[in-house]
C-alpha cells in the first residue's frame, strides 16, 4: 500500500500539561469529502490519491499515523473582556513536517466537543467551514499569511442551530495556532514557569534567530508587533474586514486565521462591518489598526514577567516597543500604496495623494477594490475622480519607469477578483441547499488566481448587485 505521507510531531504535547488535554475521538456517523486541496497536499508531502481515500483520518473517525491528538487550551479578551477559552471544536492532530522541511499544525475544526467546550456542541456547520475554505484559500492567493483549508467533509449528521445544519468539518492547516490568548492563558495561571516554557517554544518554533538574544522575550514581543503590523498593512490593502479581532484570534505567527463573519469591503467605508455581533463597531474596517494594538499591548502584558525583574522597567521597555507599532504599519501600508499606484521612487507628498483618492471613494462612494483595478487597467472615468486622476498621472511622469513597467507592478499589487460576498454566499447556497459543490470549486479556481487580468475570470470581477440591506455575516458556528 503507498503510504499517504504523513510525518507527524506532537511538539506541543512537550509543554506543561496545563496547555493541552489529550483526546479521544469523536467519531461521525457517514463522512464525505467535498473538497480536498490538492496543491496543498503536495506542499505538505502527501499523496493525493491516498489522502483521497482517508476521509476517515479528515473526519476525525481514524487517527493518522503518528497522530496524539490533543485540545488546546487558551483564552482571549473578547470584545474587551477576558476569558478562558480553548479547543471546544478542534483538535490538533499534530505538526506535519513539509516537502521543504517546515513544521505546521493540522487541525480539524467541528471535530466535536472537548474539556474546553462549555456551553457548545463542538460541532460545525457546512456553511461556515466552506466560508472559511474558500476565504484562507483567497487570502494566501493574495499573499497574506494565512491558515489554509486541506479538506472539507460532510459528516453525514445535523447539528443544531436556529435550524438544523449539515454538520461538517475542516482540516485547517497552520505555522501554529499559538495566539495571543495562549499567552493569556500562560499568565492568568500565575506560574512564570509556564509562562517561560511557552514563550521559549515559540520562539524556538517561529522566532529561532532571537534566541540568544540577549533579552530573547522582549526581542519576541518586538517580532510579534512587526508580524501584526505587516498582517494587517496587507488586510487594509485590499479591504479585508476580518470581523472578529478577539485576542484569541491573533495569532504569533502572524498569520491570519479563524475567518467568521469576515469580508472583503466592497465601497470603500472606514466604518464598514459586517458581523452582525459586532454592534459597536470594534472590528470595522477603519478600527482594525487601533484594535491591533490594543490586542498587541495585552500580549506585551503577559510577558512582562520574563522581560525584566523590575516591574516599572519592564513597562517601560514594552511600552518602547507598541510605540513602534504604528510607525511600522505606516510604513508598510505605504510601501504598499505605492506598489497599488505604479509608483517605484518615493516622494514626499505620496501619503497625501493616497489619503486624496480614499477621500474621493469614500465622498462617490466608489467600490475600492475596482477602484484600482480600473485604476491598473486605464478604464477610470477621469472625471469620477475630480482633479487626482491628472496629479497621478504627473506624478507617474516623475520617475523613470515605463508606462508598462508601472502597469506590471499595478496588477501584481491590485487584485482583480476577490471573493465578493454575494459570490461566497451563492457558492455556500448552492452547496447547503442542492450538494452542488462545483460554485466553490470555480469560486476557489478564480480566487486562486487573483492578479490574473486575462479575461479567463471575467464574470467574478463583476460588482454585486445594489441591495437595500447591508450585507451582514454570521458567526460561524
Ligand atoms: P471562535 O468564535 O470560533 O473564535 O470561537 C470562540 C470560542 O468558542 C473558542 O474557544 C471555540 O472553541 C468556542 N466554540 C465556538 N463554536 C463552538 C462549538 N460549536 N462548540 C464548542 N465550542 C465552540
Ligand atoms: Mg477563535
Amino acid at each position: 500500500m503507498a503510504d499517504t505521507g504523513w510525518k507527524l510531531k506532537n511538539t506541543y504535547t512537550e509543554l506543561p500539561e496545563i496547555f493541552f488535554t489529550e483526546m479521544k475521538l469523536n467519531p461521525v456517523k457517514s463522512p464525505e469529502i467535498i473538497f480536498l486541496n490538492s496543491l496543498l497536499a503536495k506542499e505538505l508531502g502527501l499523496n493525493i490519491e491516498e489522502l483521497k481515500k482517508q476521509v476517515d483520518v479528515l473526519a476525525g473517525n481514524k487517527v493518522p499515523s503518528g497522530s496524539i491528538p490533543i485540545a488546546k487550551a487558551y483564552g482571549g479578551h473578547q470584545f474587551g473582556h477576558f476569558t478562558i477559552l480553548g479547543d471546544g471544536r478542534a483538535l490538533l492532530l499534530g505538526e506535519q513536517v513539509t516537502q521543504n522541511g517546515k513544521m505546521v499544525d493540522i487541525e480539524l475544526k467541528g471535530s466535536g466537543r472537548t474539556p474546553y467546550s462549555r456551553g457548545g456542541d463542538g460541532r460545525a456547520s457546512i456553511g461556515p467551514m466552506i466560508r472559511e475554505y474558500i476565504m484562507s484559500e483567497a487570502m494566501h492567493a493574495l499573499n497574506i499569511p494565512s491558515s489554509r483549508g486541506l479538506a472539507v467533509v460532510t459528516t453525514g449528521e445535523n447539528i443544531r442551530r436556529e435550524t438544523l445544519e449539515k454538520g461538517a468539518i475542516l482540516t485547517r492547516v497552520a505555522s501554529s495556532h499559538i495566539r495571543v490568548g495562549t499567552f493569556e492563558y500562560a499568565a492568568s495561571r500565575g506560574r512564570e514557569k509556564d509562562l517561560k516554557e511557552l514563550s521559549d517554544y515559540t520562539i524556538n518554533r517561529h522566532f529561532k534567530d532571537i534566541k540568544n538574544n540577549n533579552n530573547p522575550y522582549l526581542a519576541l514581543l518586538k517580532e510579534v508587533i512587526k508580524n501584526q503590523a505587516s498582517l494587517i498593512s496587507k488586510w487594509q490593502l485590499v479591504g479585508f474586514i476580518h470581523g472578529v479581532m478577539n485576542t484569541d484570534n491573533v495569532t504569533i505567527s502572524g498569520e491570519t486565521i479563524d475567518y467568521g463573519p469576515c469580508a472583503f469591503m466592497d465601497i470603500y467605508d472606514p466604518e464598514t462591518v459586517f458581523s452582525s455581533i459586532d454592534r459597536g463597531g470594534r472590528y470595522a474596517y477603519g478600527n482594525q489598526v487601533n484594535i491591533t494594538l490594543w490586542n498587541l499591548s495585552r500580549f506585551a502584558e503577559t510577558l512582562i514577567p520574563l522581560i525584566d525583574e523590575d516591574k516599572d522597567k519592564a513597562i517601560d521597555l514594552c511600552k518602547d516597543e507598541l510605540s513602534e507599532f504604528k510607525n511600522l504599519y505606516s510604513k508598510y501600508y505605504l510601501v504598499g500604496m505605492r506598489k497599488k499606484l505604479g509608483l517605484f521612487n518615493e516622494e514626499e507628498e505620496d501619503l497625501g495623494l493616497v489619503t486624496q483618492l480614499l477621500n474621493i471613494m469614500y465622498e462617490k462612494k466608489l467600490d475600492y477594490t475596482n477602484t484600482f483595478r480600473q485604476l491598473t487597467l486605464d478604464k477610470i472615468e477621469a472625471g469620477e475622480l475630480k482633479g487626482w486622476y491628472d496629479k497621478w498621472k504627473e506624478r507617474l511622469d516623475r520617475q523613470d519607469e515605463s508606462l508598462e513597467e508601472v502597469v506590471e507592478l499595478m496588477k501584481n499589487n491590485n487584485p482583480n477578483i476577490i471573493p465578493r460576498n454575494f459570490r461566497v454566499e451563492e457558492a455556500i447556497k448552492s452547496a447547503e441547499d442542492k450538494e452542488d459543490y462545483s460554485l466553490t470549486e470555480k469560486l476557489v479556481d478564480a480566487l486562486t488566481n487573483p492578479y490574473d487580468y486575462s479575461d479567463k475570470f471575467d464574470e467574478y470581477t463583476k460588482l454585486p448587485p445594489k441591495s437595500e440591506k447591508p450585507y451582514k455575516t454570521y458567526c460561524g458556528t
